[in-house]
């Protein structure tokens, strides 16, 4: 197979960027970065024309898009279309994410997604159950006739294998620390979400296998003076990953930036929280509610935020301008971080040999202007 060359690009190395490099791309993974002059005769060149070249996002956290919701019909077909409308926004990696619902919404969302990706849906890395082993009273936008405790055939379910990553997020004092070991070991990916657990509680769930720490601040106990909180639980943690939503809406930015002094870079991952909204029109229902998007915000007829109508590059953008990132710095919260996360790291969050080709060719106005997925370009250059 002919080598692709990406060449003339301004592009995001581990050492930060490099002007003028060529990337070569064989058989879905990177080959070399190498300087133009040693780009090979008979490879394929795509011109950059001096964009900046970006490991690909990964979504960890993704309802919907492109008006499909998952939730609504959990299949391979509303895997892809999710995995499109947040393609155009840079998101070359994702894991569709299920909101509280019956058991057999659940199963049908992780048979979705294993067949999504056994049949090559690009992009799918795994299936995100959120709830609905929740604490009703941190529901947020879950309904919460479907908020219930865990059976051993939930745990069984869950332990499936989908042929990618599993996440589920649950309420550590709701399951108990045994069903998080059990999972954990089963090697599902288990974060603390809606939850009103205390400090010591979280300390518990994190020595029993804990891995992060769902829509941080969000729809959880907070820091205070003498509770510490989910929050202060998971600033202090030096091992597992936040997801933070990024829209000017989640997270009042001057908390997020005293969260990112608090506690190391490479600990927070953006995630979209997305709705059907983001690539879509800008009303949609949940859970039979009718929501409506305003000025980035979705929300019911109470004002309760219905997850987001962010994207990936906005959420890059955003930590830019919000949060007084450099772009390295927000990428990284994008790519790299949440691929250690999922642990992926060994393939997928650098720009460097042997990674999968999964890309973001970024515009000076941080706006996608094509991505990559396993060396194949989405054909928007
Ligand atoms: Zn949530």
């Amino acid at each position: 197979m002919t080598a692709q060359a990406l060449i003339n690009g301004r592009v995001l190395l581990d050492r930060g960027f490099e002007e003028d490099r060529a990337l070569l791309i064989e058989n879905g993974r990177i080959a070399a970065v190498v300087a133009k002059a040693d780009v090979p005769s008979n490879a394929e060149r795509v011109n950059l024309a001096g964009r900046t070249l970006v490991p690909g996002f990964i979504d960890t956290q993704v309802n919907g898009g492109g008006n499909r919701l998952f939730n609504d019909d959990p299949s391979p077909e509303t895997v892809a279309a999710i995995g499109a409308a947040h393609r155009k926004f840079g998101t070359t990696g994702f894991l569709p994410t299920l909101i509280s619902d019956d058991a057999g919404k659940v199963a049908a969302a992780m048979e979705a997604v294993r067949q999504a990706i056994e049949s090559g849906v690009a992009g799918a890395l795994g299936v995100h159950i959120e709830g609905p082993f929740l604490n009703a009273a941190r529901k947020g936008i879950h309904d919460p006739a479907k908020i219930r405790s865990i059976s051993d055939s939930d745990v069984e379910l869950l332990s499936r294998p989908v042929g990618g990553r599993t996440v589920v997020t649950l309420a550590p004092e709701t399951v108990g620390l045994e069903v998080i070991r059990e999972l954990s070991e089963d090697g599902v990916l288990v974060c603390a979400g809606h939850t009103n657990a205390s400090a010591e509680c979280i300390a518990g769930a994190l020595r029993n296998g804990l891995r992060g720490f769902t829509h941080l601040f969000n729809a959880m106990s907070q820091l205070t003076a003498r509770e510490p909180g989910v929050v202060g639980a998971a600033l202090i943690d030096d091992r597992s990953w936040c997801g933070i939503i990024v829209d000017g809406h989640h997270v009042d930015p001057l908390v997020l930036k005293l969260a990112l002094r608090a506690a190391p870079l490479r600990r927070f991952m953006l995630v979209t929280d997305a709705m059907p909204s983001v690539g879509g029109r800008k009303s949609f229902v949940l859970n039979g509610q009718p929501i409506i998007v305003t000025g980035g915000k979705c929300t019911n007829a109470d004002g309760t935020l219905a997850g987001s109508d962010l994207d990936m590059a906005s959420a890059v953008r955003n930590a830019v301008k919000l949060l007084d990132l450099d772009l390295p710095a927000a990428v990284a919260m994008a790519s790299s971080n949440p691929a250690a996360f999922l642990g992926l790291d060994h393939e997928l969050g650098r720009i460097a040999p042997g990674y999968r080709a999964n890309l973001v060719l970024l515009d000076d106005t941080v706006e996608v202007a094509e991505t990559w997925i396993e060396g194949v370009p989405s054909g928007s250059l």
